[in-house]
């Protein structure tokens, strides 16, 4: 029996707010699950364009007779200069900052309606996104405590407010000159290039993300999307060096627990996911590499060319997930050569649009990820075990980079150098070929597979009953049940 037996408490009532983004949607919505699974009552807040994501991934929990629920705000798009398309951050027009600005201005005009919710409902606390740094203030006013969901991990959050407080970058003569990452242990090494943009130089996003890491102070805590055994220098440090008050309560992904909860992760697949399935029970096991670059990044078609030529020519298995990129016309595909599939036989499968990513992962016959190091991808690669070839694009990326190939010892570079937001730097096809053999063949890629199969069997162990993330979750619920007395 799990803890929520010994409870007599009445259930906690749990609001969670997502920020508008599948990296952020969908870990908010394990979220929500998992806290409903162990007794809470869960409520999740949706603009319309994500609500089908949300409700069918919820439904398999509803179904089981877990109390877990949606509800509304309408995102104000038209009154920013946006359109009712524009719902989702990955439907933006790339790389136009102008309507990145409106889209977070939008979310900002969401107060009122929150606050609605807030004296409607009267849950016992918030959970909300990074993005959302005002709901502290809101939560406040309904003497409710708010806790945030940055979706990444211990290692990037401490390096990240490191090179954010001491700014080594500001120390250097070039882009490209390496420095140490000013008391984060480990002596981790960096360039100017790989840093974000609102970093490297001041801009409006500069400002408001200052307001992110300030608002994180003021509220109750920090839920990571972790688990101790995985970065247990950099949960220590981000809660005694950094002195923030975290609860570890992660892989969030491992509450799916049957196909149907895999299948509905996220947006539609667009492959029939049986096909899919059935491709890789016909391979080898650790035989194919998966190749995703998360929900963001969409790379020019030169680029995905490169990508082509060097999966055909690592002579590996593999599957490759392209996104449809909203700046070229739709039914173009300039970017695969010439016969392309016809050549690859059996041998590739490529999925434009949507992957069932953690099916896939969790399959024995996938042995290594081509990841952007989306914090997410990262944590679903050491559950399922695969080695990592890791290509970031930009966000904290570079940062999970630094992770799995120096201190977790899962994965190799390929070489990217630049953080370039959306389109990422550029990649020649003979790198391409070079890191996926790495991690597919010899000495190097069992190793590599070998320690990521004991990271994922520690995962496992973490969300058990007895595990660090399961005892942090209780821990979470105590903190949760002290707060409510003191307020009432
Ligand atoms: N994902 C997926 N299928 C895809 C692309 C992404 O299921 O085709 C999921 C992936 O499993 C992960 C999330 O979308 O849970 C992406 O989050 P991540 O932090 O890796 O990257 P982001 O999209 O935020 O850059």
């Amino acid at each position: 029996m799990g803890r929520q037996g010994l409870n007599p408490d009445p259930p906690l009532h749990v609001f969670f707010f997502p920020f508008m983004a599948s990296g952020h949607l969908i870990p908010i919505s394990d979220m929500a699950r998992l806290f409903s699974v162990r007794g809470c009552r869960s409520t999740l807040i949706s603009t319309p364009a994500n609500e089908p994501v949300l409700s069918r991934s919820i439904q398999t929990t509803r179904k089981s007779g877990h109390e877990i629920d949606v509800v509304i705000v309408n995102l104000p798009l038209q009154e920013v200069g946006l359109s009712p398309e524009h719902g989702d951050l990955k439907n933006l027009p790339k790389n136009d900052l102008d309507a990145r600005d409106k889209f977070f201005r939008a979310v900002r005009l969401l107060e009122r309606q929150l606050e609605g919710l807030l004296e409607e409902h009267r849950p016992d606390c918030l959970v909300s996104d990074m993005f959302l740094p005002w709901t502290t203030d809101v939560a406040a006013k309904f003497g409710i405590p708010r806790i945030v969901f940055h979706g990444t991990g211990n290692f990037p959050l401490a390096a990240g407010e490191c090179v954010r407080l001491y700014e080594p970058h500001k120390k250097v003569s070039s882009d490209t000159e390496p420095f140490l990452i000013p008391e984060l242990p480990g002596e981790i090494t960096l360039t100017r290039s790989k840093l974000p943009d609102f970093i490297r130089e001041e801009t409006p996003f500069t400002k408001f993300f200052n307001e992110v890491k300030e608002s994180e102070r003021r509220s109750f805590g920090v839920v990571v999307n972790s688990f101790y055994e995985l970065e247990p220098v950099y949960v220590d440090y981000y809660r005694n060096g950094l002195g923030r008050r975290t609860w570890q309560i992660g892989p969030l992904l491992l509450c799916n627990k049957g196909e149907e909860d895999k299948t509905f992760r996220g947006d539609q697949a667009s492959i029939d996911c049986e096909k899919c399935l059935s491709w890789l029970d016909s391979r080898e096991p650790s035989s194919v590499v998966y190749v995703c670059f998360g929900s963001m990044a969409s790379f020019n078609p030169a680029q995905l060319q490169e990508i082509a030529v060097g999966l055909e020519s690592s002579g590996q298995n593999f599957i490759w997930v392209v996104k449809k990129d909203p700046d070229v016309e739709e039914g173009k595909e300039e970017w695969l050569p010439e016969g392309y599939e016809e050549r690859m036989g059996g041998r590739g499968l490529i999925i434009r649009g949507w992957a069932p990513q953690v099916l896939i992962l969790e399959h024995v016959a996938v042995g290594a990820f081509v990841t952007h190091c989306g914090w997410n991808s990262t944590l679903e690669g050491i559950s399922c075990g695969v080695a990592m070839v890791t290509w970031p694009v930009a966000a904290e990326q570079f940062y999970n980079e630094k992770l799995v190939t120096e201190v977790l010892k899962v994965g190799v570079p390929v070489g990217v150098k630049q953080w370039i937001r959306g389109t990422g730097d550029w990649i020649s096809e003979e790198s391409v070929e070079k890191a996926v053999r790495r991690v597919m063949e010899g000495e190097e890629g069992e190793g590599l597979r070998r320690r990521a199969k004991g990271l994922s069997e520690m995962a496992r162990r973490a969300v058990e009953e007895g595990g660090s993330s399961y005892a942090d979750f209780y821990r979470l619920m105590d903190d949760l049940r002290g707060a409510k007395r003191h307020i009432s």
